[in-house]
This record gives structure tokens, C-alpha cells and sequence, in this order.
């Protein structure tokens, strides 16, 4: 039966069930959620031959809590992975010194499909079940509004409004959300900066009432069951390098913006999974980097990079690492979190056997994908570079170093032109959706203007 076995890492709920934890994303308390317990598994034998989907089922059944039913996780992570078109869903691909694992094979060409692909049908799942509608807000710079509108598109009880900078994401990105035409999906180009849309959300979202009244949810990176899909290719990417080279172990390179990904790969570390090390690669936005090697994590100038979507100085998943890091002690979290929100900056005892870190610069990062190209025939994305180059310092005797390549080249041509020189990143997918007709709502960057629209949507079913 259900157990209520999720818990905040502030320590101020009492503990809820996986259900309730998808539906709540950010705990009441104002910190995030986690399970109880992470189960640590004595055996992986029985794993190692599982397809993609069939793994995922394996591994968050064992986080579900009885919640879902076997036949019903079966047809989720079924579904959910069914939209990637490769037939291994994320395969690894030998390049150099380096396994890159594709994560990017999914529907807008980036990791975070593995996430929201089936986040959008759990959420579809429990709205059936528990009854009720959702409606999704988001504020986006580009990256995260086309997963979260892919994941969501004509599912039932669900709407998702995504406010984007008018004219100030990329072409790309901007056809990624506006060329999806489901009635449930409504794209909002704010007359303003990403930081207005990021206002007008808070504003909208410390409405109680109004939160309440239309049943408004965040699209954001903190869910739960986001951390937990992505757990599954940690597992699924050592397997498929241990057939092949025959190691004990395997260490991850991961590409960093909001802690997010590494700390799934933490989690299957936590699990037991074959990982001697996680190498955290971040772009100059090195708050991570810094708290690494120093214990001091302290908030820094957003710089914009190649890579955008690590532009990012204060990592909301981090507060889940802490949680393991202060010995599961939610007071002292709450105590430091507190003291980070007052003064920006804080530091933490201790060291991490698990974690390395390192960070790109421009030079590097470009480098790196002049060099893959040409030596090994291989093309990275800019995200994916900062992981290859920053890893390339950490490569170890008999443990193969698996790289996460967390977007397509496709998506970054401006980047790949610089660096190769050529215009050589292509995707069918991309060339498509720029022929596609697409649809948007002009707004004033005004909290008023976004509130009637949302409410006169809503209303009219
Ligand atoms: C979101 C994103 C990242 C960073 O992932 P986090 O979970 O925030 O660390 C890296 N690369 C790409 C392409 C992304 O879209």
C-alpha cells in the first residue's frame, strides 16, 4: 500500500507519499523533497539486460512506494520513451578517450526530455486518478520551456503557459515551443527581458488564492520524479560500458547548471552503482566548481556563456546534496540555507570522496569541439564540451570516463560555425520546425496582462 515516505529536507512536513511529492514539486517547508530512504541494491545482475524502458520501470518502482502499479508503470515508462528516436533511447557513442552518452535523442533534441517526457505523463497519470486539473506556468530563457511543452502537449487536464522574451531567444528555441499546436499549450512573448517573465511569475505565484482558484503548478527543475528519471541512464550507460571494456567501475562527466542531473548520478551512486568518480563540468559560471574546491558556496555574477543553459550561479538542487552532505540532518540544512539567504555565501565542513570539479572557458570549450570534430569525427555541443574538455583532466587508468552529451549539436549552430568553421550541425528535426507554421500570444510584460490571459484561457475551458 502507499507509504508516506517522502520527506522535506528542511525537516518541516511531516512525511508524504511519491503521489503527493510529484504534485507538491517544491515541499510546503520551502525545501525539497526527498525519499526517506535510497534503497541500496546488493545485486545489479538482474538488471543488466533490461531494455531502456524496462529499466526505469525496475528503478522507480523501487521509489513508487506501492503507489503505481506495475502494469501502470509499464505503460508510463513505455510511453514515455516511445518519442525518442533512437531504439536504445540513450546510447553511448566512443569518441577519443571519452563514451559520450547521447542524452539527446528525444523530441527537443536536449536531456531534459528524459525527464519531462515522462514527467508529463505521470502527471496526466495521477490527475485521472486523484481527479482534478493542473495548470503550468513557466517563465523560460529557451531551454526548459520546449521540454516542459513537449512533455505536457495534448495531455488531458493538463495547460501550460511558458513566457518567453520576445525576441530574445534563439530562433531555434523559439520555434522548439511556438510550433506546437495543441490547444493545451500556450505560448506567451512577453514585451521585456527573461527577468520580467521570472517577476511576473513570482508575483502570480505568491497569489495564494489565485495558485489556488486555477490550480496552478511550476515548471521547474526541483520535482522529484525529474531527479528520478534521470537516475535510470547512470545505471543503463555503466552496463553498456562494462560489456564493453570489461571494468569494475566507470566515472561520469556531467555538463552542470542546476545540480540536477549530477545529483541523480549521485543518487545511483547512493544506489550502488558501479562509479568510482562524478566529475562536475561547469562553464564560467563556476559557483559549483568553487564550493568543490574551497567548502565555500558563495553567489557569483551570471555570465552569458556558449552554453547557456548552465548560466546559472545558485543551483536549485544543490539543497538535496547538502542534505546527504550534513549527515541528513535537516536542521542544519535549514540553518545554512537560511544563512546563504542572508549573506550569498557559506561554507561547508568537510570533503566528498565521490565529487571532482572543474570548469571551461570560451577557448576551451570552442577547442574542444574543433578537436573532437577533426580527430575522432565526432561533434559536441557547447554543453557537452565543457563536460568532454573538463573531464579530459580527470581520465584514470582501467575506469572508462562516460561523458553526458546533454544536447544535440543542432541546436547550437552559431557555436559549432565558430568552433568548426562550417555550418556542419544539422537535424532533420530542426530543419523541419523551421518550415512549420506557429503560434504565440504577444503580451506586455505586465503581471495584470499575464493574469487575465491565464484566467480567460482557464475559464474557456
Ligand atoms: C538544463 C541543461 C543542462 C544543465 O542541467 P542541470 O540539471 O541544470 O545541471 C546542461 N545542458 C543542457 C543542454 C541543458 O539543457
Amino acid at each position: 500500500m502507499h507509504s508516506h515516505n517522502y520527506i522535506s529536507t528542511r525537516g518541516s512536513i511531516e512525511p508524504i507519499t511519491f503521489e503527493d511529492a510529484v504534485m507538491m514539486g517544491l515541499a510546503d517547508d520551502g525545501g525539497l523533497l526527498l525519499p526517506a530512504e535510497i534503497p541500496r541494491l546488493s545485486s545489479l545482475k538482474s538488471w543488466r539486460q533490461l531494455s531502456y524502458p524496462e529499466l526505469a520501470m525496475a528503478i522507480i518502482r523501487l521509489f513508487a512506494d506501492g503507489g503505481l502499479s506495475d502494469g501502470e508503470l509499464q505503460r508510463l515508462t513505455a510511453d514515455s520513451y516511445r518519442t525518442f528516436s533512437h531504439s536504445q533511447t540513450a546510447p553511448v557513442h566512443k569518441a577519443g578517450p571519452l563514451y559520450i552518452l547521447e542524452l539527446f535523442h528525444g523530441p527537443t533534441l536536449a536531456f531534459k526530455d528524459i525527464a519531462l517526457q515522462f514527467l508529463g505523463n505521470l502527471f496526466e497519470h495521477l490527475l485521472r486518478k486523484r481527479g482534478g486539473e493542473l495548470n503550468l506556468l513557466g517563465a523560460t530563457s529557451g531551454d526548459t520551456g520546449s521540454a516542459a511543452i513537449h512533455g505536457v502537449r495534448g495531455k488531458d487536464n493538463i495547460r501550460i503557459f511558458v513566457m518567453h522574451p520576445k525576441g530574445r531567444v534563439s530562433l531555434i528555441q523559439e520555434k522548439q515551443m511556438t510550433t506546437v499546436l495543441d490547444e493545451n499549450v500556450h505560448n506567451l512573448a512577453i514585451e521585456g527581458s527573461f527577468d520580467d517573465g521570472q517577476r511576473i511569475l513570482k508575483n502570480l505565484f505568491s497569489d495564494l488564492d489565485f495558485k489556488r482558484r486555477y490550480s496552478l503548478g511550476a515548471v521547474n527543475s526541483v520535482n522529484w520524479a525529474r531527479v528520478l528519471a534521470q537516475v535510470v541512464y547512470y545505471f543503463y550507460a555503466a552496463f553498456r560500458v562494462q560489456e564493453e571494456t570489461a571494468c569494475d567501475k566507470v566515472q561520469f562527466a556531467v555538463p552542470t547548471g542546476n545540480f540536477g542531473d549530477i545529483f541523480a548520478g549521485y543518487v545511483a551512486f547512493r544506489m550502488g552503482a558501479p562509479i568510482e568518480k562524478l566529475i562536475l563540468a561547469c562553464n564560467e559560471n563556476d559557483i559549483l566548481y568553487r564550493f568543490f574546491s574551497t567548502g565555500v558556496y558563495s553567489k557569483g555574477e551570471v555570465k552569458a556563456t556558449l552554453s547557456p543553459a548552465m548560466d546559472i550561479q545558485v543551483a536549485s538542487n544543490f539543497e538535496r546534496y547538502l542534505y546527504y552532505r550534513l549527515a541528513e540532518n535537516p536542521e542544519a540544512v535549514r540553518t545554512l540555507m537560511e544563512e546563504f539567504a542572508k549573506t550569498g555565501s557559506v561554507k561547508i565542513p568537510g570533503e566528498d570522496p565521490v565529487f571532482v570539479a572543474g570548469t571551461m572557458d570560451r577557448e576551451g570549450t570552442l577547442s574542444a569541439i574543433g578537436r573532437y570534430y577533426r580527430q575522432f569525427g565526432y561533434l559536441l555541443d557547447p554543453h557537452t564540451a565543457v563536460g568532454a574538455s573538463v573531464a579530459e583532466g580527470h581520465l584514470r587508468e582501467n575506469v572508462p570516463t562516460i561523458c553526458l552529451a546533454t544536447a544535440h549539436p543542432a541546436k547550437f549552430p552559431d557555436a559549432i560555425r565558430q568552433a568548426v568553421g562550417e555550418d556542419i550541425a544539422k537535424h532533420p528535426l530542426i530543419e523541419e520546425i523551421l518550415h512549420l507554421p506557429s503560434q504565440c500570444h504577444d503580451l506586455p510584460a505586465e503581471e495584470d496582462a499575464v493574469r487575465d490571459y491565464v484566467e480567460r484561457r482557464i475559464q474557456n475551458g
